[in-house]
C-alpha cells in the first residue's frame, strides 16, 4: 500500500506532468508573466465552465473576499453575516474593511449556515450575507437568496471549497456553485478542487456593472492607465499559474467525481457505527441523492459522537492515517473575532462540532487499499 497522505498532489502532478510542463514552458518561453493570454484565456473558459458571465482572476481566495466586498461598496459599520464554523478568511477580510461581522450558528449535518436564524442576526446595519459552501456542499441557497431579497441584502458566495459543485433548487433546475449570489469568491490554493501551484483566487459576477468595478478594483484601482478612481489592491492571478488551471479545468469534474467515489466508499464501509455521523448530502432532486454533484467532497468531515474525537485522531495518526481537524475553534472564540454580542447558547452547533468533526484522507488519488486502511483502522479503535 502506498503510504496515505491527506492530499496527493504528487501523484495527481504525476498523470498530468507532460501537459502542465508544457504550458508552464510556453510561459516561461514568452515572457508574459503578468497579464499574459493564459490568464485571459483561463477567464474565459472558467466562465464557460461556471456558465457565469464575468470572472476576475485575483490573486488568493482571500483576496477575492475582500475584493467581492469591495466591489459592492460596503462601507465601515456595515454588518455582514457569515457563519461561525468556517476558516477564518472570510471573517479576516469583513474586519479587515472596517465592517463588522456577526457569526451565526450552523447546521448539524451540512456544517453550512443555519437559515432559520440568519434573520434574528439582521439589523438596520445588515448589508450582505456570506454563506460558505464548507467542506465541498452549499450552503441552503434558495432561502438565503429569499431572506436577501427580503431584507434588501448582498450575497457573497465563498466557494473556495466547493468548484464545480451543484446547487439544485426545489424546482429541479440546477447551477453551480457561484451563479447564485451577487458575487462570488473562490481560491485556487493547491489543495482545493481546483488548485494551481501556488496561490490565485477568482472573483465571478453575473452583474456587468459590478464586474467592470471589480477589475478596476483588483488593478490599483485603475479604470484608465495611471487614472486611479477608487482606491484599490493589487491582486492577480500570474500567467504561470493560469496556465496550470488551463490544463486542469478540463479534469476539474473527473477530479470531483474522484473524489465523490472516495466519498461513497468511505460512507459504505463506516455505515452503522452508532458513533460516527458520517457526511450528509441534501439534493432536491428525487432519487438522485447518491450520483448526484451537491457534494464534491474537499472535505470527507466525520462527526464522533461518542468517545474522544483527539483520542481518535492521535491514534489514526499513529498508525499512519493522517487526519484534520476543521475547525477546531469556532470564530467566535478566536481572540480577534470574540465579542460581546455573542453568547455562547446561539453557538451551540458549533461549539459541538469543533470537538466532534474530522476528516479524512480526500483526494483524487486515493486507492482501494488505502481506504480500506483507513475505514479498518477507524473501526478497529471502535469496536
Ligand atoms: C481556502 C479558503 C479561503 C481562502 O483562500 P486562499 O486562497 O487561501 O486565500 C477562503 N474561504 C474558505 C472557506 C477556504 O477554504
Amino acid at each position: 500500500m502506498k503510504k496515505i497522505q491527506m492530499v496527493d498532489l504528487g501523484g495527481q502532478y504525476q498523470k498530468i506532468k507532460s501537459e502542465v510542463n508544457d504550458s508552464i514552458t510556453e510561459i516561461l518561453e514568452s515572457s508574459a508573466f503578468i497579464n499574459g493570454p493564459a490568464v485571459k484565456e483561463f477567464q474565459i473558459n472558467l466562465e464557460k465552465y461556471l456558465g457565469v458571465k464575468h470572472v476576475i482572476p485575483c490573486a488568493n481566495g482571500t483576496d477575492a473576499l475582500q475584493i467581492a466586498m469591495m466591489g459592492l461598496g460596503l462601507k465601515p459599520g456595515d454588518e455582514v453575516i457569515t457563519a461561525d464554523f468556517t476558516f477564518a478568511s472570510t471573517v479576516e477580510v469583513i474586519a479587515l474593511l472596517g465592517l463588522t461581522p456577526v457569526l451565526v450558528d450552523v447546521c448539524p449535518n451540512l456544517f453550512t449556515i443555519n437559515v432559520d436564524i440568519i434573520e434574528k442576526a439582521i439589523t438596520p446595519n445588515t448589508k450582505a450575507i456570506v454563506p460558505v459552501h464548507l467542506f465541498g456542499h452549499c450552503a441552503n441557497m434558495e432561502v438565503i437568496m429569499e431572506i436577501a431579497s427580503k431584507h434588501d441584502l448582498f450575497v457573497i458566495e465563498d466557494c473556495a471549497q466547493s468548484m464545480g459543485a451543484d446547487y439544485v433548487f426545489s424546482n429541479g433546475s440546477s447551477v453551480k456553485s457561484g451563479n447564485m449570489g451577487h458575487v462570488s469568491a473562490t481560491s485556487f490554493f493547491p489543495s482545493k478542487n481546483l488548485g494551481c501551484y501556488g496561490d490565485g483566487g477568482a472573483i465571478f459576477t453575473n452583474d456587468d456593472d459590478l464586474a467592470h468595478t471589480i477589475r478596476g478594483i483588483v488593478n490599483h484601482g485603475m479604470y484608465k492607465r495611471y487614472h486611479h478612481d477608487v482606491v484599490g489592491v493589487n491582486s492577480r492571478l500570474d500567467s504561470i499559474q493560469a496556465a496550470v488551471l488551463n490544463a486542469k479545468l478540463p479534469l476539474l469534474d473527473a477530479y470531483n467525481a474522484a473524489r465523490q467515489l472516495a466519498a461513497r466508499k468511505y460512507t459504505e464501509k463506516l455505515r452503522g457505527l452508532d458513533a460516527l455521523i458520517l457526511p450528509a448530502i441534501r439534493c432536491n432532486k428525487e432519487n438522485t441523492s447518491t450520483s448526484c454533484n451537491c457534494h464534491v467532497f474537499h472535505q470527507y468531515t466525520i462527526r464522533l459522537v461518542e468517545g474522544n474525537r483527539d483520542e481518535l485522531v492521535a491514534h489514526l495518526n499513529s498508525k499512519g492515517v493522517p487526519c484534520g481537524v476543521y475547525y477546531p475553534i469556532p470564530l467566535h472564540q478566536q481572540k480577534a473575532y470574540s465579542n460581546d454580542r455573542y453568547n455562547e447558547v446561539d453557538f451551540t452547533i458549533t461549539n459541538q462540532l469543533s470537538k466532534q468533526v474530522f476528516s479524512l484522507p480526500m483526494h483524487t488519488e486515493l486507492e482501494d487499499d488505502q481506504i480500506e486502511y483507513i475505514v479498518d483502522t477507524i473501526k478497529g479503535y471502535l469496536v
